[in-house]
């Protein structure tokens, strides 16, 4: 059983969501499979996918989303409708597939929808903003919510924290 120092560092450097928290403070086997992946995005996002399931994503009301799309939708208009160049989209996208925010949509009415309209082949959303991710990746409107663990000046894209990029 690891030291609770420890589990506290864990938790905080690996973003653990409180769906997973409560368990992982009390189960060693656990524990041990965290650390095993520390260094590996992708198989802590499958370990927290087993045990949060579908709570993983938070079921962003329809309000909440209808606003975020909306103001998406106009930044993107009011830029001319940019899309991102194919490398920087292919890099975007590639952080989002590592990333522990990457996640199931939920199955609410209202994704269901978001994802009709979108039509996307992948319909994982991204956590911090409830957005279909592949879609907020393409446009030269968004930019990521969540600062790289690198240093607070870049995000999980490699970009300044709060930049949109030109088309
Ligand atoms: S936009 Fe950023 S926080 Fe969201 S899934 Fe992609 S890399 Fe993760």
């Amino acid at each position: 059983m690891l030291q609770q120092q420890t589990i506290d560092l864990l938790i905080s450097e690996l973003n653990l969501p409180d769906c997973f928290t409560e368990r992982f403070r009390q189960d060693s086997q656990l524990q041990y499979y965290v650390t095993s992946a520390r260094s590996n995005p992708e198989w802590i996002a499958q370990i927290i996918a087993r045990v949060c399931g579908d709570e993983i994503a938070p079921d962003h009301s329809v309000s909440h989303l209808a606003k975020t799309f909306a103001s998406a939708m106009g930044r993107w208009a009011w830029s001319g409708f940019g899309s991102v160049p194919k490398a920087v989209f292919d890099r975007r996208w590639a952080a989002c597939q590592s990333c522990l925010h990457l996640v199931p949509p939920p199955s609410s009415p209202a994704y269901v929808l978001i994802n009709k309209v979108v039509g996307k082949h992948d319909d994982r959303v991204c956590k911090m903003c409830g957005c279909n991710a592949m879609t907020k990746a393409k446009l030269s409107t968004e930019s990521c919510p969540v600062e790289s663990s690198i240093g607070p000046e870049s995000n999980r894209w490699g970009e300044p924290m709060g930049q949109r990029t030109k088309r």
